[in-house]
C-alpha cells in the first residue's frame, strides 16, 4: 500500500466532467515478486454504475480494488480515478483523493471496538476540516441512511455482523464519495444478512454513488446490473452489462 486509507487532506482538483468514467484503466499490470496479479487490465466504469467484480480466490480481485482505490500503484499501465491521473499524482494528492472522493468497505469491517457507532462513522470525516459537532451530526445522518438511526451509541461488540457492516458502510459514505469500493462486503455474513447489505448498496447507488463490489459469490454478482469477471489476472468480459 502506498498510504493509509485516511491521511491528512491536501487540495484536490475539481471533479471530472460527468461524461468521463469514474474509473479508467488501460493495460494495467501489477507484478508482485513471483506472481503477475494483474496482466493487462483495461476497464471503464461510468458514473453511477453498480458493478460486481467476480472471480475465484487468487484471481486478482483485491489487487484490482487496491489499484482502483489508489492504495497501490500499478507496475505499468494507466489508472485514472475520479478525475485523477494516478501516475502523476504524489502520495499527498492520492491521500486527499481517498479522503474526499473514495469510500472503502471491507469484509472484516475494520471498526474501532472502543468507539461508538457514531464516532466510528465520524472517523470518515477526520480530515475534512469540519468541526467535531458537524462531523458527528453528519455521522448520525449517515447511520440513519443505512438504517441504524437507533444504534448510534452502540459499540461494535453490541452490534450484529450485519449492523457492523452497515456502520462500516456509513463510514465509507459519510463524506459523500463519488466512488465506493467494497471488497467481499458480505463475506463474513450469513446469506440473508448479506442480501440486506446488497439492498443497501442498491439504495446508495440510487442516491448517485458509483459502487464496485468485489465478490466470489456468483449469485450475488448476478443480482447486480453489471458483472466483470476476473480470471488469472485478466478480465473475462470488461464490457458486458446485463442492465
Ligand atoms: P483475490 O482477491 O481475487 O483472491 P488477490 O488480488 O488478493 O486475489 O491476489 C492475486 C494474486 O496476487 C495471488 O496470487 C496473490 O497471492 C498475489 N498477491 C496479492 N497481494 C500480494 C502481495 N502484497 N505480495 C505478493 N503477492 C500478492
Ligand atoms: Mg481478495
Amino acid at each position: 500500500m502506498t498510504g493509509s486509507l485516511i491521511t491528512a487532506a491536501a487540495p484536490v482538483a475539481a471533479a471530472a466532467p460527468a461524461a468521463e468514467p469514474v474509473v479508467r484503466l488501460r493495460d494495467v499490470v501489477k507484478r508482485y515478486p513471483g506472481v503477475d496479479a494483474l496482466r493487462g487490465v483495461s476497464l471503464d466504469i461510468a458514473r453511477n454504475e453498480l458493478v460486481a467484480v467476480v472471480g475465484p480466490s487468487g484471481s486478482g480481485k483485491s489487487t484490482l480494488l487496491q489499484i482502483m482505490g489508489t492504495l497501490d500503484r500499478p507496475t505499468s499501465g494507466e489508472v485514472h480515478v475520479a478525475g485523477c491521473d494516478v501516475a502523476t499524482a504524489d502520495d499527498a494528492r492520492l491521500a486527499a483523493l481517498r479522503a474526499h472522493r473514495l469510500g472503502f468497505v471491507f469484509q472484516q469491517f475494520f471498526l474501532l471496538d472502543g468507539m461508538t457507532a457514531v464516532d466510528n462513522v465520524a472517523m470518515g470525516l477526520l480530515y475534512s476540516g469540519r468541526p467535531t459537532a458537524e462531523r458527528r451530526a453528519a455521522a448520525v445522518e449517515a447511520l440513519e441512511r443505512v438504517g441504524l438511526g437507533q444504534r448510534v451509541r452502540h459499540r461494535p461488540n453490541e452490534l450484529s455482523g450485519g449492523e457492523r457492516q452497515r456502520v462500516a458502510i456509513a463510514r465509507a459514505v459519510v463524506a459523500r464519495p463519488e466512488l465506493v469500493l467494497a471488497d467481499e462486503p458480505t463475506g463474513n455474513l450469513d446469506s440473508r444478512t448479506g442480501e440486506s447489505i446488497v439492498e443497501l448498496l442498491h439504495e446508495l447507488r440510487a442516491g448517485g454513488t458509483t459502487i464496485v463490489v468485489i465478490t466470489h459469490d456468483r449469485e450475488l454478482a448476478a443480482s447486480l446490473p453489471r458483472q466483470i469477471g476476473v480470471r488469472d489476472g485478466q478480465l473475462e468480459n470488461p464490457g458486458r452489462r446485463t442492465a
